[in-house]
């Protein structure tokens, strides 16, 4: 199927050459992107300050790309909103924010379905559909915008932690992120957007050099081989000696600490034995830890630990100096918690 422009596909110089094409002068490129990074637009009807005869190509010619949306579920505190929205061929993402005292986070998807198969994971056990194109996960932090501005809000962060494996759409969610940092558009701080990734080698070294500012996430939640190669498959692919060398390159090169994302599942990895080891690894490493307590999903068993077994963990973390957070649930009554977005009919 063939599918129309999506001008969230595009980045400043692709939107200036555009217009460049269909004969407009140089300032129309800028207008434009003000429209839909600073303003938001839903629209071209209401790009005033375009002449009539190019709002009327661009909408024959091309779509903004806003979402359907085709299901909101809301926390029963209110501070936790999932929506589902309905891609162009039918396909369906979830979309996730998520209200703090002093931060509007949106929790945006990189991919439909994702390839890896963490056995724990509601997006994993649906496999593999499509990669989003940038446009697609640009949308999202829009229409996540677009909420906040009707209640005079403003969107402080976003992390690329929703559906799918960011280094796998490696140009695409790249791509996404400088677009959402651009200056003159939405202009978003790159310290405030997370990239969360089970540990792509090729991506983390990759990312390195793009001289980026963001903040790498790498799930980890094993720090040993034998574990890891049972709960995060692709670990067999890059195994942790090798996956902590581009780690430790990656800080070398950004001068950025690395989250480690530790999903506690009772008696799987929350011994004090993979504390310890996950603090000798960690040694010489500008890290910090966050710890998520397991979330339901319908096709893995496993729990959440127990308080005792959680105090332990946390208390062998200490003892060790190894800085963490312990994550506070989000939004799992209504599924829109870590690892619990998929599509419906899956
Ligand atoms: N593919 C990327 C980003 C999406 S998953 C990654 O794996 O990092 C985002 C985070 O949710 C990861 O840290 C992942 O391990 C975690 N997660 C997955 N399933 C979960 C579950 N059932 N409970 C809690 N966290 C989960
Ligand atoms: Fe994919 Fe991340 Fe889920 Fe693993 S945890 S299956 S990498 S989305």
């Amino acid at each position: 199927m063939n599918q129309p422009h999506q001008l969230t596909d595009d980045t400043f110089p692709a939107l200036q050459a555009l217009l460049e094409r269909w004969g407009e002068p140089a300032y129309r490129a800028r207008q434009l992107w003000e429209w839909l990074y600073v303003h938001l637009a839903t629209d071209v009807d209401g790009m005033t300050n375009l002449p009539a005869a190019l709002r009327r190509r661009l909408a024959v010619e091309t779509v903004i790309g806003v979402p359907q949306v085709v299901d909101t579920t809301v926390s029963s505190d209110g501070e936790t909103r999932k929506d589902l929205l309905r891609l162009a061929d039918g396909e369906t993402i979830e979309v996730v924010l998520m209200r703090y005292e002093r931060r509007r986070t949106a929790c945006i998807s990189t991919q439909v379905g994702c390839a890896v198969g963490c056995p724990f994971c509601a997006t994993g056990q649906m496999g593999f559909r499509r990669h989003l194109s940038s446009g697609e996960i640009v949308a999202q932090v829009l229409h996540v915008a677009r909420i906040l501005r009707a209640e005079n809000a403003r969107l402080t962060n976003v992390v690329l932690m929703g559906m799918g494996e960011p280094l796998l759409n490696y140009e695409n969610s790249v791509a996404a992120i400088r677009r959402l940092i651009h200056p003159d558009g939405f202009n978003l701080g790159q310290r405030h957007i997370t990239l969360s990734t089970v540990g792509i080698l090729p991506g983390i070294e990759r990312l390195a050099e793009e001289g980026l500012q963001i903040t790498l996430a790498v799930s980890l939640h094993a720090a040993t081989d034998h574990l890891r190669d049972q709960i995060v498959p692709i670990n067999r692919r890059y195994p942790l000696d090798s996956l902590f060398g581009a780690c430790y390159r990656y800080v070398e090169r950004t001068g950025r600490r690395i989250s480690f994302e530790w999903v506690l599942i009772e008696g799987v990895n929350d011994t004090p034995e993979q504390a310890q080891a996950l603090a000798a690894r960690l040694v010489g490493l500008l890290a910090h830890v966050n710890l998520i307590p397991l979330n339901p999903t319908s096709r893995y068993t496993g729990r959440s630990p127990a308080q005792d077994s959680l105090t332990a963990f946390v208390a062998a973390l200490e003892r060790h100096h190894v800085p963490y957070t312990l994550r506070l649930r989000r939004g799992i009554e209504i599924r829109a918690g870590c690892g619990q977005l998929r599509q419906p009919t899956l």
